[in-house]
């Protein structure tokens, strides 16, 4: 879950380039408010997913080159200039409610993260989008901080052997990210010169960068308006604006005109809505436990004035499963390949994996959550150890010998 925010180490507003909208600071009214021209046509839809990317309104800037420096404390300062000034639009007139209340909010309640540093470089804010996307801050973070103290560029990274890549991924979890990623830097160094382009056709042209993706980058790093709607945002506007109580299980066009409708004018208030509302979606606005007694536009929320009709998309939702499961048997047979030297015997990975199993069982039973009769994992399963094997071979991250033995990819 996503960190909670501390209020003890927030910054200014004015270093992060958020502009508060002149009438976005007015706490919120105990009467329902109707909301402005902008939601009325909000369709009763958006989804969930996880993406869990946290944006961060960026002054408004471009870079230039980046500079290979040595890594420091701060390792997005380390990588290249601080953006620099751009001719961006100035802030339009005051937006809607909804809009002013939640950046109003953001000023005050954002969490401090290093992506979201003064300091920070357009590629730390694409590795930390990347990584996001399907992990969660709290595990991000400690990742991304290494990652850009030891590959402070796209140059740095494009020069990486893959499986030096591939281990300081560690367990940020869907491995792949990491091929991908390294493979953008190689294609950022190859056509652009191993600047991060701005624009967000040239962004979505880049390996494992997608809409969402590029709109972030956009965003966040070049202080652009954007479309940048995650998973939060998708809640948030399902909930304050189409009146339900979670997003449909996909994306629709309603939704995404919905989303469309309320993006601000201007650049830097773009920005900062797209921020904020992903903040919000984050820390009040969650998944299973909305706080809305501390919502800053709890009195515009349509789903809390209906009194929080439950969720009518609930039958098409599957729960996610974990244990037993092939994500977890790849990322077991991923973890031991990372903590070998050299090639590895299937031996020893179906050794490693019935240590991971019996050391799951003993912390389950000693929790008292299962027996160990009942674990499904006390019957390891060596045909799908064989199955995720030939799984992450296909997909780049594990390669074979003549030997017959396994490990990360040599280059
Ligand atoms: S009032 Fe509650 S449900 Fe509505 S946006 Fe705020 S936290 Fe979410």
């Amino acid at each position: 879950m996503p960190r909670r925010h501390d209020t003890a180490t927030c910054r200014a507003t004015p270093d992060y380039g958020v502009r508060v909208p002149p009438t976005s600071a007015a706490p919120a009214p105990t009467a329902p408010t109707p909301i402005s021209r902008k939601h009325d046509a909000q369709p009763k839809s958006a989804k969930q997913g996880e993406s869990a990317a946290q944006g961060v309104p960026a002054p408004q800037g471009d870079s230039g080159p980046p500079r290979a420096t040595a890594p420091q404390a701060d390792p997005g300062a380390s990588a290249s200039p601080a953006p620099q000034a751009n001719p961006a639009t100035p802030p339009g007139p005051a937006p809607d409610p909804l809009i002013g209340r939640t950046v109003a909010w953001f000023a005050a309640a954002r969490r401090d993260l290093p992506w979201r540093a003064p300091s920070r470089t357009p590629w730390g804010v694409l590795v930390s989008e990347v990584m996001l996307q399907q992990t969660p801050v709290a595990r991000v973070e400690p990742v991304w901080r290494a990652w850009l103290g030891r590959w402070p560029t796209p140059a740095a990274l494009a020069a990486a052997p893959t499986a030096d890549v591939l281990r300081a991924w560690d367990r940020l979890g869907y491995p792949r990210r990491a091929l991908r990623l390294h493979e953008c830097a190689r294609v950022v160094v190859e056509r652009h010169g191993g600047t991060v382009p701005a624009d967000e056709a040239a962004l979505r042209a880049l390996p494992g960068v997608g809409e969402y993706t590029a709109a972030a980058v956009a965003a966040f790093a070049f202080g652009r308006r954007a479309l940048v709607v995650d998973t939060n945002v998708r809640r948030v506007l399902a909930r304050a604006v189409g009146g339900v109580a979670l997003p449909a299980p996909t994306p629709t066009a309603a939704e995404r005109q919905t989303a469309t409708a309320l993006v601000p004018d201007d650049d830097a208030t773009a920005v900062a809505w797209a921020a904020a509302s992903m903040e919000l979606g984050a820390l009040v606005c969650t998944a299973r436990s909305p706080r809305c007694g501390e919502c800053p536009v709890g009195d515009l929320c349509a789903w809390r004035a209906a009194g929080h009709p439950g969720d009518e998309h609930a039958h098409r939702r599957r729960a996610q499963a974990w244990h037993g499961t092939d994500r977890q048997c790849r990322g077991r047979i991923m973890a031991v390949l990372r903590g070998a030297p050299g090639p590895v015997p299937r031996s020893v990975i179906d050794a490693a994996i019935d240590a991971a199993i019996g050391a799951a069982i003993s912390t389950a039973v000693g929790a008292g959550t299962r027996s160990a009769g009942a674990a499904p994992e006390s019957r390891p399963d060596r045909a799908q150890v064989t199955r995720c094997l030939a799984g992450l071979i296909e997909d780049g991250l594990v390669e074979q010998t003549p030997a017959r033995a396994y490990r990360l990819p040599a280059d």
